[in-house]
């Protein structure tokens, strides 16, 4: 196809480290597709548990293991701990003994991206609802209803993949130049060196931060700023203005530990050395607050602030959701 100019924003995808078996049998969790398919598959495995007989089975079968301890594994072992204590009441041959959610977490504290105190309030209280964590400590391999880590094994047949990301592998097949992990190497503006009309930006673009020589970390934050800037970019060159080198100030992290509790850095605002640190209820609901606001639309939010309200008076939804396969 010929173009004037072309944008790469692929995205990322897993990288699995080689691990096949892994890659064959773990859960993807990139995509809202992959959380549905999650939690058809936990409802799946609730309603399989409890006709069986064999405590060991029943165990195998409830127990969930999140391999990476960063955002994504954090926030998903919180809603998946709560969701599975919370459906125990439909379920009246399983107990709560049988519910085994596990972090596996290749480092001392869990959150890295997040201050350490943070990071050892997360743990502590999701530890304290139930979920289990094995730190420092790696995922090797798996097989059918075993999960292979470094230290020993854990018997489960639901094993969801966090611990790493690689971006898109088709960029490295473009014959631009890209880096050790394979993202296209742009110039501060986002174009690529050498390629005036080709641009990349997001997950899949090895950035670098116009003012202060950062690297842009792989968030939604930075990839919503960096399409403005690109776009004005693309408009001066088509003008044959100046390009604007990409600069931004993170606005701090979120991360949702389940149970109405969270945990927040916020950047001052004028202060960028400084943060301010929020956690438990206060957080949850800053989280709460700052997504329903970032969604787009009316209908969306009332629906989406609807949905959330039903969730604090009435038990878990237990109806499995389409998939469309
Ligand atoms: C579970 C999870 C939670 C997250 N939470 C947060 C958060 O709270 N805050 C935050 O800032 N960031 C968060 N992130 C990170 C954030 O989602 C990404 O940084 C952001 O989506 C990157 O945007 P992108 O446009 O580069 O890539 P993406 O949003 O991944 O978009 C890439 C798009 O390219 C499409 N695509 C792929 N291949 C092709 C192809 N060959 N042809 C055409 N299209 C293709 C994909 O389908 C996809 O739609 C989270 C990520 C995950 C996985």
């Amino acid at each position: 196809m010929v173009y004037d100019h072309v944008v790469f924003a692929l995205g990322a995808v897993s990288n699995y480290l080689g691990m096949q078996n892994v890659q064959e049998l773990a859960f993807d969790f990139k995509s809202l597709l992959d959380a549905i398919r999650i939690r058809n598959h936990v409802i799946e495995m609730f309603e399989r548990a409890d006709r069986e007989t064999d405590p060991e089975m029943r165990r195998e079968m409830l127990s969930f293991v999140i391999a990476g301890g960063g955002f994504a594994g954090v926030e998903l072992a919180g809603a998946l701990n709560d969701f599975s204590r919370g459906i125990l009441a439909d379920y009246p041959n399983l107990s709560p003994a049988d519910v085994q959610v596990v972090v596996v977490h290749s480092r001392e504290h869990i959150l890295p991206e997040l201050s350490e105190s943070l990071g050892r309030y997360a743990q502590e209280s999701m530890a304290l609802r139930g979920v289990t964590f094995r730190l420092n400590c790696r995922l090797t391999d798996c097989r059918a209803g075993c999960v292979v880590l470094s230290d020993g094994e854990v018997r489960a047949r639901t094993l969801v993949w966090t611990a790493g990301t690689a971006p898109n592998p088709l960029l490295k097949t473009l014959g631009i130049e890209t880096d050790r992990r394979g993202a296209v190497v742009v110039e501060s503006t986002m174009s690529v060196a050498g390629h005036p009309d080709v641009w990349a930006l997001g997950d899949c673009a090895a950035l670098k931060d116009g003012k202060t020589g950062a690297a842009c970390p792989p968030t939604a934050q930075f990839a919503l700023r960096e399409a403005r800037t690109l776009a004005r970019n693309i408009r001066a060159s088509v003008r044959g203005h100046a390009l604007q080198p990409f600069h931004f100030d993170s606005l701090g992290a979120l991360c949702v530990v389940g149970h109405h509790t969270a945990c927040a850095e916020l950047t001052v605002p004028f202060a960028r050395q400084k943060s301010m640190r929020f956690r438990g209820l206060l957080a949850w609901l800053l989280w709460r607050g700052i997504y329903l606001g970032k969604l787009p639309g009316l209908e969306r939010k009332i629906r989406v602030l609807t949905d959330w309200v039903i969730e604090l008076f009435f038990p878990r939804d237990i109806v499995q959701t389409i998939d469309l396969r």
